[in-house]
């Protein structure tokens, strides 16, 4: 029977080298006295964990720098022991906090270097960090390195649709939904999510709770994102509207919404919507649309289950 592939997840962390354009970028590795090697910063996914958040985590205790994800860069796959393979996600990232400099040595990492992005090459120890790096360097040469991202996510699991004879926008999430609602949490704050908005239905706004609480963050209603079988509108002109002020925001936007309306949203962003009425979001699921100047340039699909 073939061994299952281990699930890991990195990240590119880059900042300006300098305050010209023409100092150019620089981006942190790590070294590892185990193997005596230069690597980018990843590591293995934790049960029940999504993949950007790993990435994230994984940064943050070998650099000691918090950051927060752009776009997706590429997957690696190798073997990483005899006969077991290893696959790789890694995005490119931005510095929020903490300092490289003040990282602490230990067994797993003794060094970790802001190293400028046309010295890297040279400095990392393996052929796929180095096919990881010219991902990232194509970005850089387009511009696609500094994104705005919108995260669309569908509500959590919410309590039977046939058994409430309330208030539709009053349904609540169930306790698994809640659950859900709580492992997004994670997955939010790997992109820096700041702003936060919400169709008028609780388990909406419920969804999205885990994350505004932590983060003492508000949660603003947008009733264009009604279902219309809760009485809402959802026609496609205010769903547009909705959707390209949340695109206008600079920093990271999560909007969560229907599956019914969900592929208004996103077609509205610009996303190719068809693809995911095809085959929709499962409860809790989410879009990351990684987007600059009107135009999109990634998605991820990202699911709990
Ligand atoms: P982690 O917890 O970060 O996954 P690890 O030491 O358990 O670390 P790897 O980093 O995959 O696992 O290292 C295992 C072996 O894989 C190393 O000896 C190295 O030779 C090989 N290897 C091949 N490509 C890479 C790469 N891009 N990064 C790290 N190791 C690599």
């Amino acid at each position: 029977m073939s061994r299952p592939v281990r699930m890991s997840a990195g990240a590119v962390v880059w900042r300006p080298a300098g305050s010209k354009a023409k100092d150019g970028l620089e981006i942190l590795l790590v070294h590892r006295p185990r193997h005596d090697d230069w690597t980018i910063p990843k590591g293995t996914v934790e049960r029940g964990e999504l993949r950007p958040t790993t990435a994230v985590r994984e940064v943050e205790e070998e650099t000691g720098v918090l950051a927060r994800l752009g776009v997706p860069l590429i997957e690696l796959e190798y073997e990483y022991t005899k006969g077991r393979t290893k696959n790789v996600a890694y995005w490119s990232a931005t510095p929020i906090s903490g300092d490289a400099d003040a990282y602490v040595p230990n067994r797993e990492i003794d060094g970790v270097s802001w190293v400028p992005l046309d010295k890297a090459t040279r400095r990392l120890s393996y052929d796929n960090d180095r096919a990881v790096l010219d991902a990232f360097v194509e970005r850089v040469e387009t511009g696609a390195h500094k994104t705005r991202t919108l995260i669309v996510v569908r509500h959590a699991q919410a309590r039977s649709r046939d058994r409430w004879r309330r208030d539709p926008l009053a349904r609540p999430l169930t306790a698994a939904g809640k659950r859900e609602a709580g492992r997004l949490r994670p997955v939010l704050a790997a992109y820096a999510i700041h702003h936060l908005h919400s169709s008028g239905a609780l388990r909406c706004v419920q969804t999205l709770s885990p994350y505004a609480d932590a983060l003492h963050r508000p949660i603003t209603v947008d009733h264009r994102l009604d279902e219309p079988r809760d009485g809402g509108p959802a026609k496609n002109r205010p769903v547009a509207e909705a959707l390209l002020e949340d695109v206008a925001h600079k920093r990271p936007v999560a909007v969560c919404g229907h599956r019914t309306v969900i592929p208004r949203m996103l077609k509205a962003v610009g996303v190719d919507a068809d693809a995911v009425s095809a085959s929709p979001l499962p409860p809790a699921g989410l879009v990351v649309v990684h987007h600059r100047r009107g135009e999109v340039l990634a998605t991820e699909h990202h699911a709990l289950h």
